[in-house]
């Protein structure tokens, strides 16, 4: 098969490679739509955890062309996406349900070979039915799950006011699971104009240019969609007293950031970060097959696996029109 592969950081190509057999608990799953995040950036660039050489890829939706001896669930032909984070279920925190901490954490497209590749194994445990959602949808379930996790950490509630920073394809979806759990209000700040209408599309009652636009002490919850850390230094600035602070966008590995402790203190701020999903992926997909959340406004681009690199420096020149980037490896 045609895969991705990571060499080492900086370096990455086209390789051809043995299709993987499924071992007994495992589903081969032929890829059909693979979404390039922004942790794959960071992977490629060296700027995240992960083991070299990899095939990134942790947003993706396939068919089922082979199931091991022991997989109860599926059969081939199924349509299927995946939950790239592997737990194992037998630690400490996976013990107390905090599978996302798991002592043992492994992902694929990460620690283990990911989807931008023809075909791609999972654990069953992984691997989610879609039934006939776009396999192109079916590649937000893992960033869905991620944002359904976020937005629970920070508990909006009914009736809040919500500041969301970055109005990239994750601030989008937080928008929309913000309004599913009751936000009253929700601005945005985005500085394309491309992304600062659709966001509004998506019903955004509020898209502002710059960050000084915003109110300072305005929000119950502002969080933070961009991981730059100019940005997420200034989040607690516009979050009233009392109110919450969830800083999701995933930073450089490394950086640094001075918060202000008396600001703290005296706003009384619940500062939350926010690591993966903890069983987050059956919401997901009942969210994209309701079209509750709609991912179909959120797709810039499709390319076949030999232009992952194009599709990286699509998102690292952020210009104006991309949004998600999805490989399409059967292409
Ligand atoms: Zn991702
Ligand atoms: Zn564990």
């Amino acid at each position: 098969m045609k895969a991705i592969r990571i060499e080492q950081p900086h370096q990455v190509h086209l390789v051809d490679l043995p299709t993987p057999q499924p071992g007994t608990s495992d589903v081969l799953i032929q890829v059909q739509a693979s979404g390039i995040c922004g942790t794959d950036v960071h992977i490629l660039r060296e700027e995240y955890l992960g083991d070299y050489p990899v095939i990134p890829g942790h947003e993706f939706a396939g068919v089922v062309s082979a199931v091991g001896a022991a997989v109860t669930r599926f059969q081939v032909g199924d349509r299927v996406a995946v939950e790239p984070n592997i737990a194992c279920d037998n630690c400490r925190n996976c013990l107390h349900n905090r599978q996302n901490y798991c002592l043992n954490w492994q992902a694929l497209g990460v620690t283990r070979p990911g989807g931008m590749a023809e075909y791609g194994v999972a654990p069953e445990k992984a691997v989610f039915d879609i039934g006939d959602l776009p396999f192109e949808h079916g590649a937000f379930v893992e960033p869905l799950s991620c944002v359904l996790h976020g937005v629970e950490r920070a508990q909006v509630r009914l009736a809040d006011t919500v500041a969301i920073l970055g109005a990239g394809p994750i601030g989008l979806l937080l928008l929309q699971v913000a309004r599913l759990r009751g936000a009253a209000h929700v601005t945005m700040v985005e500085r394309q104009p491309t992304r600062a209408e659709l966001a509004v599309a998506y019903g955004a009652d509020a898209v502002y240019r710059d960050l000084d636009d915003l109110e300072r002490d305005g929000y119950d919850v502002v969080i933070d969609a961009t991981g730059a850390v100019p940005v997420m230094v200034h989040a607690i600035d516009f979050a009233r007293r009392g109110g919450t602070v969830l800083l999701f966008g995933v930073p450089p590995a490394g950086a640094a950031m001075t918060l202000a402790p008396f600001q703290l203190f005296h706003k009384g701020l619940t500062v939350l970060s926010s690591f993966t999903s903890v069983r987050n992926s059956y919401q997901a997909v009942a969210l994209l097959q309701s079209g509750q959340v709609d991912a179909a406004g959120l797709i810039s681009h499709r390319l076949p696996l030999a232009e992952f690199e194009h599709g990286v420096a699509l998102m690292e020149r952020g210009l104006e029109d991309v949004r998600k980037v999805l490989i399409q490896p059967q292409a």
